[in-house]
Formats: C-alpha cells, structure tokens, sequence
C-alpha cells in the first residue's frame, strides 16, 4: 500500500490545487497589473503532464483536486482535462474535482463541467454594480458573469461565491450580496485582500477591510452562529439564524488557521508551493520531463517537497505594513 502524504507538521496533505494558466481574460486590480506579460507556451504543463501530474499526487493519497489559475476556463481543451480527471472520481479514489473560475466562460462550459464530475463551483464576484464590476476587473463584464452563473444553476453545479473584502469598495453592498447569494440558495464567502505581488498601482493596507469588522457589521443585521465545519483551509463559517444562509471568512491577516492546513499549490508549470504565504518550492517539472517513462523519480520530489511544507505564512499588516508580502502574483498560484 502506499504510504500517504504527511508533511513535518503530522498534517496529512489530501488537497491539491492545480493553477493550469497564467493567463486570464480580466485584469483585477489586486490580482494582476494591466499590461502584465504572460509565460512562452513551452513553460507550461502540457494537458497530458497534468494529467500524469494529479494522477500521481491522487496515487499519493490527494482526495480533492481544485482546478484555478489565472482563468482556468480561458485554456484551450480545458475540458479534455477535466474529462480525463473523471476516471479518478469513477475510481473512488478522487472524492471531489472542483473549479475556481471569474465566470466569464461559464455558460459555455457549465454542461460540460456537470458531465465532468464537476459538481461544485467557485466564481469569483466581488460586486453587483455593474460599473464597479468593470473597474475592479478591469476587463470584465458583469451581465457575461450572471450568464454564467444563471447557466452553472441550470447545470445542477452548487455555487460559493467568493468576494474580496475591499475597503471603500463594496462595504456598501455587504448586505445586498448577502441577500443576493441567499435568493439564489448560493454560499457565500469574502476574503481579505492578500499582499500577493508587487502591483504598483495601489495601496493595500488602504484596500484592506478586516474581516472581523466585516464581521461585526454583519451581526448588526443578523445573528450569526458558529458552524464547527473545518475544510482543512483558512475559512471559518457562520449561519445567519434569519435566512439559515451560510457565510465564510477566509482571513489570512486576522487569523492564521495554519495549523490544520491539508493543503499544497501546483503552479502552470509545474512548481509546488508548499504555502500560499511562502516563497518555497519545488520544481516537479523536471522530475516529470526527465523521465517520461517512470514516475518514481515525480512521487520522491512530491514526497522531499512535502517534508519542507512550513509551519505557516507571514502574512502580517498590524505594522501598518504589508509584512510577510510575496512578490509572485495571485494568478501564478491560483489563490
Ligand atoms: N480566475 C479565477 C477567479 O478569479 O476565480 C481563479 C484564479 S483567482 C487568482 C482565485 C481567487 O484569488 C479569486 O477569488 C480572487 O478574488 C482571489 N485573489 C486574487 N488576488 C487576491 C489578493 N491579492 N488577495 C486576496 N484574494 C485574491
Ligand atoms: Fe483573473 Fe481571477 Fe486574477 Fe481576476 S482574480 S485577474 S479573474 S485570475
């Protein structure tokens, strides 16, 4: 039998997030710059090096696989991908195949995403306002987005909602969006903003909008209770007794969940960030091109890489700094 992943921490890894572009057909403001320069194709893993890629890391005991990237939908056969994935969850040995998207592609691909597998979706959505929505995404459209989303409900696919707290932004809309996902029977999370690459078009500890104030203002509305779930990730969920709607923090800078993290990141090319907040990796890259035919060499890097897995990230803003800041964008690691 092989012997699962377990990193120094005693924490057993059954989470991997896969970004499988860097590319993205938005331009959000606290995710990319405008005119950012994308990786040459031959960087990338091919379809088939992904495949071999998860498939290994689920021989190796990962359970949950969650698709990202940039826009994990922009990828050309994308769906072949996903496709291929399907045979794990056929097999039992992959519990859930789920996807973080901004939307946009969506009403295309909601059908096949189903058929897939596929039976749980992120989108990303930060505003309902039209307007904002283009400026915080630069390049989106918001009407292309609830297309998407009214095509992913038809689909049979459960959607979370997942928006970034921003100061000054949409704290005016904190109950709207909460009374939206509720009309929809969509869960709904908010995320405090990360100081993930270096932008240079903003202010972050300006954006930042603490999620414990968020919070607050929240239970001025509703009462919230406490939900014991744990997804072995850094959200924390209540339930507002009034609507029976769930609702998810995810605070890296407040709190630090750390502790019960049951998670590692594979970049578009093929390295393993074994912590969001980190600058540590491992190229698995080579260890999947040099030998193309055994994939023992790939399941010892996986394994060497997972006994460096750290503690925690940094992430720290009490300074009035943005401590613990990484210099890689979002995007290159899939949130
Ligand atoms: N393009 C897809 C999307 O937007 O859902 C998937 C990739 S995106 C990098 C994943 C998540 O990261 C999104 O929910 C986005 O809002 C979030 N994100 C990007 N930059 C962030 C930052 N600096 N702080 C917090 N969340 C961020
Ligand atoms: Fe694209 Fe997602 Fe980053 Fe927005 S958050 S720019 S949609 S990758």
């Amino acid at each position: 039998m092989t012997v699962k992943l377990i990193d120094p921490f005693q924490r057993p890894i059954s989470y991997l997030r896969v970004s499988v572009t860097d590319r993205c057909d938005f331009r959000c403001v606290y995710c990319m710059a405008e005119n950012m320069t994308f990786l040459p194709k031959k960087e990338l893993l091919t379809l088939e090096e992904l495949d071999r890629m998860c498939s290994t890391f689920i021989g190796l005991g990962v359970e949950k696989l969650r698709i990202t990237g940039g826009e994990p939908l922009v990828r050309r056969d994308i769906m072949t991908f996903f496709r291929a994935m399907t045979r794990h969850l056929d097999s039992g040995a992959l519990q859930e195949l789920t996807l973080t998207t901004n939307g946009s592609q969506l009403e295309r691909f909601a059908d096949q995403l189903f058929d897939a597998g596929v039976r749980r979706v992120n989108v990303s959505l930060d505003t309902l306002d039209e307007d904002k929505f283009a400026r915080v995404t630069r390049w989106g459209r918001l009407p292309q987005v609830l297309r998407g989303i009214d095509a992913a409900q038809a689909a049979g696919l459960r959607l979370k909602i997942n928006a970034v707290a921003l100061k000054g932004f949409n704290e005016d809309e904190l109950f709207t969006l909460t009374e939206w996902c509720a009309s929809r029977d969509i869960d709904l999370t908010f995320i405090e903003v990360m100081p993930m690459g270096d932008l240079g078009n903003e202010d972050r500890i300006g954006q930042y909008w603490s999620l414990d104030d968020l919070r607050g203002q929240l239970a001025q509305n509703y009462t919230l209770i406490d939900l014991p779930e744990r997804t072995g990730g850094p959200a924390r969920y209540v339930q507002l007794q009034e609507s029976g709607q769930k609702i998810g923090f995810i605070t890296p800078l407040t709190h630090n969940f750390c502790e019960s993290c049951n998670r590692v990141r594979l970049t578009c090319t093929g390295e393993l960030f074994m912590c969001l907040g980190q600058e540590d990796n491992a190229d698995l890259r080579a260890a999947l091109r040099n030998h193309p035919d055994s994939n023992v060499p790939l399941e010892a890097a996986i394994r060497d890489a997972i006994s460096l897995k750290p503690k925690g990230h940094d992430f720290d803003y009490s300074r009035q700094r943005a401590d613990g800041q990484v210099s890689r964008h979002m995007s290159h690691t899939g949130g």
